[in-house]
């Protein structure tokens, strides 16, 4: 039988805004001493009346349009009710029917092709307590308790766990972004839940779900869909499709899934309308408003790259993948555009039209060196873009350097690793270093001919053929002048002389 897999995502994700939900404590609790950060009403006391925090609001519209949901005037909060020790109140406050955003999507691209992934709706409601159990004790932090959580639901658009993970991936981009979240899986700021089964290829309909939670890595979500659809493609196999409804948990030690409850125990959460806030309203004014000041996401800033510098897709997808190093990068190319339409002297060109002949090559060049000699330092160093010492001016004057031929690629990676280490501006270092490039030919040639007298041997084996010995003459150059010598105009002249 051909099986098709059937994947939605249930996602939540904590908003990082300075308060919590509904009360005034601090929403940072990063390296806090336990229950520092809490008041009567995280803590449920009974009596104690909730306030909406407005900032998480902002958050969760700005969040719901870059997934191109439809904002609600009017949205409500709802009690779910539920007994756990980590929820004091004993229900969590959450949307339920009346949700702040529904009805939206993401059209996901994975490089080879585009698939739009329906998003149901995205709601708003307050993170539980935090539990840690060890072997003897159940610990309870009640400062998460209250952390304003935006919860995501797509439609079961996915067919393939990986792209589930592209999406999750692509989320935690957005989020940080639009600075809602650092979105971070390993602190939990990102919680994904994967709902999936399977069905014969050509039907529409759902077959019981199986939803698998405590996925907590990109790679966890795509092996526990992995190993799901094994399990349930031999299920189909033996005639026995799952019957029913199950919660199963990802165990990360052992790689599998494990049953953790049922259909017939699942929670009713009886929702009833909180009584203690009122119902959301938000003006299309204020939906405008907002909309009008989300920053450019990934996914444009890719198509802007590619259209307005000529990168390759995947040149793009790897500067804008951290949202600094793209604005690193268009900083240093702004630079060299200024020095290269201010230094080029011509009559004839416009400004623009000078950009538009050198932009290609000089963008290649830039970001040819971000990504491949720069990210290496930095990741050598356990560092990241912004705690960089290389301003964007010097980055634009160093790729000058290598754009007049100043300086030959070897000696290049050195003096980038001293920008890096001291902050130094490129001149100074190529000065201090004596690193400069000689291109003049007739200082070459010198050195050339003096090589060429000096290795009668190899001069006669490269006359009789063996003819790669001519990366040994302009390596003995290199030696000669001290890395200094263009090597390009070497060999050049090496072929001459040995023809
Ligand atoms: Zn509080
Ligand atoms: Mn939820």
């Amino acid at each position: 039988m051909n099986l098709e897999t059937v994947i939605g995502l249930e996602i939540h994700i904590q908003l990082q805004t300075k308060t919590k939900m509904f009360c005034s404590c601090s929403n940072n609790s990063d390296s806090q001493e336990a229950n520092s950060l809490i008041c009567p009403i995280c803590l449920g006391h009974p009596g104690a009346l909730p306030l909406l925090n407005e900032k998480a609001v902002e958050y969760g519209i700005r969040l719901a349009s870059a997934l191109n949901l439809k904002i609600n005037n009017k949205s409500v909060f709802v009690r779910k009710n539920y007994f756990y020790p980590d929820l004091p109140q004993g229900y969590q406050i959450s949307q339920f029917e009346k949700p702040l955003s529904e009805d939206g999507f993401y059209v996901l691209n994975n490089g080879k092709e585009k698939i739009r992934i329906g998003i149901e709706r995205l709601h708003l409601e307050n993170d539980a307590a935090k539990n840690t159990h060890t072997a003897n004790n159940s610990l309870i932090d009640f400062n998460r308790a209250g952390t304003p959580l935006a919860e995501i639901v797509t439609r079961p658009d996915f067919r393939e766990g990986s792209q589930a993970r592209l999406f999750v991936q692509k989320l935690r981009q957005i989020c940080r972004y639009l600075k809602v979240s650092d979105a971070d899986m390993e602190k939990g700021q990102l919680r994904c839940d994967v709902n999936i089964s399977l069905r014969p290829v050509g039907e529409t309909n759902l077959y019981p779900k199986t939803e698998v939670k405590n996925l907590n890595s990109f790679k966890s979500i795509e092996r526990a869909i992995k190993y799901e659809i094994k399990k349930q493609t031999r299920l189909w196999q033996d005639n026995n499709p799952p019957q029913e409804q199950t919660t199963q948990g990802w165990n990360d030690s052992l790689q599998i899934t494990e049953l953790q409850r049922s259909k017939e125990i699942a929670n009713d959460y009886r929702y009833f309308q909180e009584p203690d806030l009122p119902v959301l309203i938000i003006s299309d004014k204020k939906i405008d408003e907002i909309k009008k000041h989300l920053p450019e996401l990934a996914d444009q800033k890719i198509e802007r790259f590619k259209k307005e510098y000529g990168l390759s897709h995947i040149d793009a997808l790897t500067l804008t993948n951290y949202k600094k190093t793209s604005e690193y990068c268009e900083k240093v190319v702004s630079e060299f555009k200024e020095w290269l339409i201010s230094e080029v002297e011509s009559t004839r060109e416009t400004e623009n039209e000078i950009w538009e002949s050198n932009k290609k090559r000089a963008v290649k060049l830039i970001s040819g060196w971000i990504i491949s000699e720069l990210f290496k330092l930095i990741n050598e160093n356990n560092s990241k873009i912004e705690e960089t010492k290389i301003t964007p001016e010097n980055m634009a004057e160093f790729i000058k350097t290598i754009y007049l031929a100043k300086v030959n690629s070897s000696n290049a990676q050195k003096i980038l690793k001293i920008m890096f280490e001291t902050g130094e501006d490129p001149s100074q270092i190529i000065e201090e270093n004596d690193l400069s490039q000689i291109s003049n030919e007739s200082d070459i040639e010198k050195m050339v001919e003096n090589i060429i007298k000096n290795n009668p041997e190899q001069v006669e084996q490269y006359k009789n053929g063996k003819k790669n010995l001519i990366k040994y003459f302009v390596g003995m150059l290199m030696k000669e002048s001290k890395a200094k010598a263009n090597p390009k105009i070497g060999e050049k002249l090496f072929k001459k002389k040995l023809k």
